[in-house]
């Protein structure tokens, strides 16, 4: 391993401890990174606190991958009240569907009603356009370069991270916007961490071949399952492709079921916790 990707490798791994902002009875993180541009932007990584959804949605489920109308009401509702503490237009609020696909799609606008049904990634240099994305274990990500002025929040599970997701977000903020890469800020929010997310060995090498060397991103013990680090490998890719700044969160969301929807910790009946990213007006 070279000294250079030895230091990327240190770097992928650093985990920060993020914000925790009250908004009324909504518990939000945000990354001290991206924080630093709150003129700017507006993002938000939800909890489990804010609402009253029943159980086992309790309490601020903002998914509507159930199909039961009185969960989607609720999930509607709770979006609406976390639009409302962040200043977004509801009405204007960007929901992809998340299907495990590397597919980024550029929002200028609200898109019709089911352009975005493939899409686990959106990206919009248009200013007070919400962007949110759902999540229970699989890796948020929220990319903003401050230059140009673009963002683009990731969807990245085991599936999105295999087949590089956060990279193609990274083409798309360039191919589109013209950013470069060194001036993009990344924030890698809760997920699985590697403390509770054993993998089959096939996973494990498939999620290894996505970087140059996965050796200290995936824990491998003997006579045990590979327990990779998704946050870590997602902020691997990043920096591999020339991401200046990446700030992880450590928060798993499998260790704190009273703070997260942690898919594999409830077993799979769970609600969503979102990603929400928004260029503020001038
Ligand atoms: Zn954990």
């Amino acid at each position: 391993m070279s000294t250079t990707t030895d230091n990327l490798s240190a770097r992928a791994l650093e985990k920060h401890q993020w914000l925790r902002v009250e908004r009324g009875s909504i518990v939000l993180h945000q990354s001290p990174l991206l924080a630093r541009y709150s003129d700017l932007l507006e993002h938000a990584f939800t909890t489990r606190l804010g609402g009253s959804s029943a159980s086992p949605m309790s309490n601020f489920n903002l998914g509507r991958h159930i199909d039961d109308e009185l969960i989607r009401q609720d999930a509607m509702k709770n979006r609406q009240s976390l639009c409302e503490a962040l200043n977004a237009d509801h009405e204007r609020l960007v929901v992809p569907g998340q299907v495990h696909s590397p597919t980024i799609v550029t929002c200028a606008d609200v898109p019709e009603k089911g352009a975005l049904q493939n899409v686990d990634a959106v990206a919009t240099n248009t200013r007070t356009l919400p962007v949110l994305l759902h999540f229970a274990d699989c890796v948020p990500v929220i990319l903003f370069d401050p230059s140009t002025m673009a963002i683009a929040v990731i969807h990245a599970g085991w599936r999105g991270t295999a087949s590089m997701i956060v990279k193609n977000g990274v083409k798309e903020l360039t191919d589109k916007f013209g950013a470069k890469p060194g001036n993009i800020k990344a924030a890698i929010g809760p997920a699985i961490s590697s403390c509770c997310y054993p993998t089959s060995v096939e996973a494990a090498a498939q999620l290894a071949q996505t970087v140059t060397d996965a050796s200290s991103l995936i824990i491998t013990e003997p006579g045990e399952q590979p327990r990779p680090d998704l946050k870590a490998i997602n902020a691997m890719q990043l920096l591999e492709s020339g991401v200046g700044e990446v700030d992880v969160t450590d928060l798993c969301t499998a260790c704190l079921p009273d703070l997260f929807y942690s898919h594999r910790q409830s077993g799979g009946k769970t609600g969503r916790q979102g990603a929400l990213a928004m260029l503020k007006s001038i």
